[in-house]
């Protein structure tokens, strides 16, 4: 590599949705710097550390390289052919022996953004009859798209803050200035908060004084999964004084009137576990600016209050006419297949769920994440293909995860770094890194803008790693499974990856991949307020404010809500993102794995700052270091999450679910914490 001279190439972040520009220094075959590109038309320059670590993440010392198998119970480096052929002759059995139900797929994150393979995970999946899906949807954020679906009749619903103009935003259990916000694509938050401060309103709902909240007018510290209490009163109040103000046709109004009726302020604020004093604060904002915006993030989706609190969310930008409009919310038409170009399906979020819960349903096709050990466990699911998912740390119940695992017939993973869940795998396949292939910003209703990037490999491959499209394609043809016609044989002939990235665009699509590939950004003009929007909710009679599924879960929650008025609540814990990791990712940026305490909830247990402390309920236990902060809420222990020591789903259940989604709860779930001697 000496003496190599120093290229500079530029591509787009793959870390997180945010798609931030990077120029990267690269010497041979190695990356020897990355900062952000001031040139790049959205993110100018800015970068958070995990982007500017992803020279780090491709020299990662645990990198793997070539496919391995398990051979007397170790593995073992194997030629591409013996591993793809041995996965096949065992999954041929599996499927001719139990059918192909018997196979599950998760779609992890890590080829969540490999644009290809994640198509070729999908054909994988309607190959096999559409059995057992998972993804991290009811891991982190199944309310968002099970409201929308719900009120909205189309899940892909996802309105974003119109930060150009909006007056009142409101955060609720979401830090964008950690998390840059995921499905909004928001690069630089703390200039666009304290953008929106300076001419009007930021409010943030959270146990935790956060990183966002700091910037914000107001800070709002509601009980975990209970915010909820504070946007249904708003609602009410809305409902009963204005600002009601609808854009858009409603059902349900007088029915949502009758639902409400009755709940007062001390009520909600006693739920909420907040004065009273926020809440009419609160609202007299709401009636200052007419119009707002509420963002919700995982604090809530992880939470028990999850489906309420995201649809209250939605009825008040929905009722004060925010949606869709000016200094409220816009809608992402998307980029590959524009929602303007078709009607919009109707479609009902639910979905059948699984043999062993078949009481908790699917969403949009998804199982329950929770459900995987006992599908293990019953003999339902046999072979699992694991596409980048680090299981054993975001999966819920690591403890009955780690005893269901072993006795999958085949467990394959594509991985590129070595880790914990690698040690149950069977097969373990190396697929080739964002540098290395070519890529596309294919989620493209997740960004900021109408726009999507493309960047050309930076690097030669390192060691034996293959396209993700090539290998789930070969097991498929290995396995006699139907593989779709546009997929080439071979992903080391030229513009085979490409090709592959092309076939996703279609004659709709706002641009062609030759365009994209020829300019690296492709931007689009927003039709705001979009008449699409306003024609889809016309079409399907209007927004439901009162989806019975949901008005079901708020009348049982809110009795036993009001039922717990008065009792002692227990210390229960939160968890949280930190600026220096990405859930079960990036342990190498060194961001500690500790618990917040208020000081008089650690005074109670005599734990001092810098602490080890043991976490436990009944699930299991963890080890932690107490940091103490006059931030945190009394009575909740804020977690960092996706540690491997410390690993926050020792403490979580596969039967503690909400009933509506299957999804874990996170959040809000009861805890102790003790001092280590
Ligand atoms: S905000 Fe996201 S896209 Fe931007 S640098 Fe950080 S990780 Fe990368």
């Amino acid at each position: 590599m000496l003496g190599q001279p120093v290229v500079t190439k530029k591509t787009y972040c793959k870390v997180c949705m945010v798609h931030c520009g990077l120029e990267v220094d690269v010497q041979g075959d190695r990356i020897v710097k990355v900062r952000g590109d001031r040139a790049h038309p959205l993110s100018k320059g800015y970068t958070c550390p995990k982007g500017r670590a992803t020279g780090e993440i491709h020299h990662h010392p645990d990198a793997i390289t070539r496919p391995l198998m398990r051979k007397d119970g170790e593995l073992v480096p194997v030629s591409w052919d013996e591993a793809l052929d041995d996965i096949a002759v065992t999954l041929r059995r599996i499927i001719d022996t139990y059918g192909p139900h018997a196979v599950g797929i998760n779609f992890g994150s890590g080829l969540g953004l490999d644009s290809s393979g994640y198509a070729m995970e999908e054909a994988l999946h309607r190959a096999l009859d559409h059995g057992p899906k998972f993804t991290p949807l009811t891991i982190d954020g199944v309310a968002k798209v099970l409201v929308a679906g719900a009120v909205g009749g189309f899940p892909g619903l996802n309105p974003k803050t119109d930060y150009d103009n909006v007056d009142l935003l409101l955060y609720v259990g979401t830090n964008p200035m950690v998390s840059h916000a995921h499905n909004t694509g928001m690069f630089n938050p703390a200039v666009l908060i304290r953008e929106v401060a300076r001419r009007g309103e930021v409010w943030t709902i959270d146990p935790l004084l956060t990183e966002t909240a700091k910037f914000s007018t107001r800070h709002i510290a509601a009980y975990p999964g209970k915010d909820y209490a504070v946007l249904a009163w708003l609602v009410r109040e809305v409902l009963g004084g204005g600002p009601l103000d609808l854009a858009q046709p409603v059902q349900g109004l007088e029915d949502l009137r009758a639902l409400l009726d009755g709940y007062t302020l001390d009520k909600a604020a006693a739920i909420a576990g907040v004065p009273a004093a926020d809440l009419t604060d609160l609202l007299a904002a709401v009636r200052r600016h007419g119009k707002l915006s509420v963002e919700t993030g995982t604090g809530i989706t992880m939470s028990a209050g999850c489906n309420l609190t995201q649809w209250f969310g939605w009825l008040l930008m929905i009722l004060t006419g925010s949606m869709n409009r000016t200094g409220g919310t816009w809608f992402h038409p998307g980029f590959l297949m524009p929602f303007e170009g078709f009607e919009l399906p109707e479609i009902d979020p639910w979905t059948p769920g699984s043999k062993t819960r078949p009481e908790v349903p699917g969403v949009l096709g998804d199982w329950p994440c929770a459900v995987l050990p006992d599908e293990i466990e019953a003999g339902n699911i046999r072979a699992l293909f694991n596409f980048g998912g680090r299981l054993m740390r975001t999966f819920p119940d690591t403890n009955a995860l780690a005893a269901s695992l072993p006795k999958l017939e085949l467990n394959v993973m594509t991985e590129i770094v070595d880790n914990e869940t690698v040690a149950f795998a069977t097969h373990v396949l190396p697929t080739k890194g964002v540098l290395e292939r070519a890529e596309f910003s294919r989620w493209d209703t997740l960004n900021w803008n109408v726009s999507v990037q493309y960047s050309d490999p930076l690097v030669p491959v390192l060691g034996e790693r293959r396209s993700a499209w090539w290998v789930i394609s070969q097991i498929m043809r290995r396995a006699d499974l139907p593989v779709p016609k546009h997929v080439p044989t071979d992903d080391s002939d030229p513009g085979a990856d490409k090709a592959m990235l092309a076939s996703l665009f279609n004659p709709g699509s706002r641009c062609t991949f030759e365009e994209l590939a020829a300019s690296r950004h492709v931007e689009r003009q927003l039709e705001f307020p979009a008449a699409w929007v306003d024609r889809h909710i016309e079409r399907i009679g209007g927004w439901n404010l009162v989806p019975e599924r949901l008005v079901e879960q708020w009348r049982s929650m809110g009795a036993a809500d009001e039922a717990g008025l008065g009792q002692p609540r227990p210390l229960v814990f939160s968890s949280r993102r930190q600026r220096r990791k990405l859930n079960a990712q990036l342990d190498f940026l060194g961001a500690e794995n500790n618990v917040l305490l208020h000081p008089e909830d650690a005074d109670a247990r005599s734990i001092a700052d810098g602490d080890t402390v043991r976490a436990f309920n009944d699930n299991g236990e963890i080890e932690l270091v107490a940091r103490i902060d006059p931030g945190m809420r009394r009575g909740v222990a804020s977690l960092a999450h996706g540690h491997l020591k410390g690993n926050v789903n020792l403490l979580t259940s596969k039967t503690a679910i909400d009933p509506l989604s299957g999804m874990a709860l996170y959040s809000g779930v009861p805890v102790e914490i003790e001092a280590l001697a």
